[in-house]
């Protein structure tokens, strides 16, 4: 069987491209995730996602646990078979959404115990029943079972989770066991604080890994305080393992992490941002529900070959956006994640020509330039 493994073809300053290799195929870093929350990435086909440049989706943990539950999709033959899906699937480990979305939890050395935002049904999470879901849905990259403050919060409150979260980290090696072909990621944590993330990266290297995650940030801190802790924080982690930052983000957010030595990424940005009319280019971001583009006949961007620019008019796009019509959101939805998806194809090749500055520059000029002129 194909075992999982990382290897870096080349670098540029601190930034890597190569390959991760699963026995559901290759995925080519560094990787953008788009996010199937509820085992679908809205308004988009699983064939049209790969179509994207795609290698590899993300499945929540939370929402696949409360509706439609990991036993029943096990019994359905697992998360992949079911969404039709075949190559790779990582969960998060739920621990970051009953942070943020559940009701009335309680936090324990043993785990969280909450209620569904759904139907208000009670709950529980540990490490132990994160690897078991995980198991079942079938993931092929599990995420260890954390907790993640909130930003900014006190360094008492961060150095306590982040300590709860390393003996989290060894539960979850423990109860996940030895699954070939199967990744399990340690998270880092430690807030903004550097000495606390060195503790957190230590402790994750004595478990021993097969991928480390940048966790808790893109939680409210900003851009600049973020690539202040990106600064340092990959260095502390093993070099020949993929790093992966969680929940991140917006196009420049991603650019000047890989700057800064990252290899995955997961968003809902691109897939979120399309459903409420906001268009992610090269121009920046380009509000389709304005009314300047309700007569314009030209493309959202005459240079992009996704379905979306080469067949419809933005005034198409802002029309049906303004209906409440589903096209909308397909459309946008596929555009911005062919979009998300060349900028990492763009990232790669420009790493393995060694000329990723000359990229990252051309990349902020031409969004400094703005949206094309109005007709
Ligand atoms: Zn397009």
């Amino acid at each position: 069987m194909t075992r999982f493994r990382f290897q870096v073809a080349a670098t540029d300053g601190k930034a890597r491209t190569g390959a991760i290799t699963t026995p559901r195929g290759e995925i080519r870093t560094p990787a953008f995730m788009p996010v199937g929350t509820a085992a679908t990435v809205k308004a988009m086909m699983p064939e049209n996602v790969r179509a994207t440049g795609a290698d590899i989706l993300l499945g929540n943990t939370y929402h696949l646990m409360l509706r439609p539950g990991a036993e029943r999709v096990a019994k359905l033959g697992g998360l992949h078979r079911f969404m039709n899906w075949d190559r790779p699937i990582l969960t998060d480990s739920g621990g970051f959404q009953v942070m943020s979305l559940s009701d009335l939890r309680k936090l324990t050395e043993e785990g969280v115990r909450f209620k569904s935002h759904i139907d208000g049904s009670e709950h529980f999470l540990s490490p132990e029943r994160s690897m078991e879901i995980q198991k079942l849905l079938g993931s092929d990259i599990v995420m260890c079972f954390d907790e993640c403050p909130a930003l900014p919060a006190d360094r008492p409150r961060i150095e306590e989770s982040m300590r709860l979260s390393m003996r989290w980290a060894q539960r979850s090696r423990d109860a996940f066991g030895d699954r070939p072909g199967h990744a399990l990621f340690g998270i880092q944590q430690g807030g903004l604080e550097e000495d606390l993330r060195a503790e957190s990266a230590e402790a994750l290297r004595g478990i021993e890994f097969d991928g480390y995650a940048v966790g808790g940030l893109a939680v409210g801190e900003g851009q600049e305080a973020m690539f202040g802790c990106l600064d340092y924080a990959p260095g502390q982690l093993p070099q020949e393992k993929p790093r992966y930052l969680m929940g991140v983000g917006k196009p420049d957010d991603i650019v000047g992490a890989v700057q800064r030595g990252i290899d995955m990424f997961d968003c809902v940005l691109p897939s979120r941002s399309g459903r409420t009319g906001q268009a992610q280019t090269r121009f920046g971001q380009v509000n389709l529900r304005n009314a300047r583009h309700a007569e314009d006949p030209r493309p959202l961007d005459p240079d992009c070959t996704c379905p979306c620019c080469t067949n419809y008019s933005r005034a198409y796009l802002h029309h049906v956006h303004k209906s409440q019509e589903i096209i909308a959101a397909m459309l946008l939805t596929w555009h911005n994640l062919h979009y998300y998806q060349e900028l990492m194809q763009g990232l790669r090749d420009a790493i393995a020509a060694g000329s990723l500055d000359a990229f990252v520059a051309a990349f902020h000029a031409r969004r400094a330039e703005g949206d094309m002129e109005r007709l």
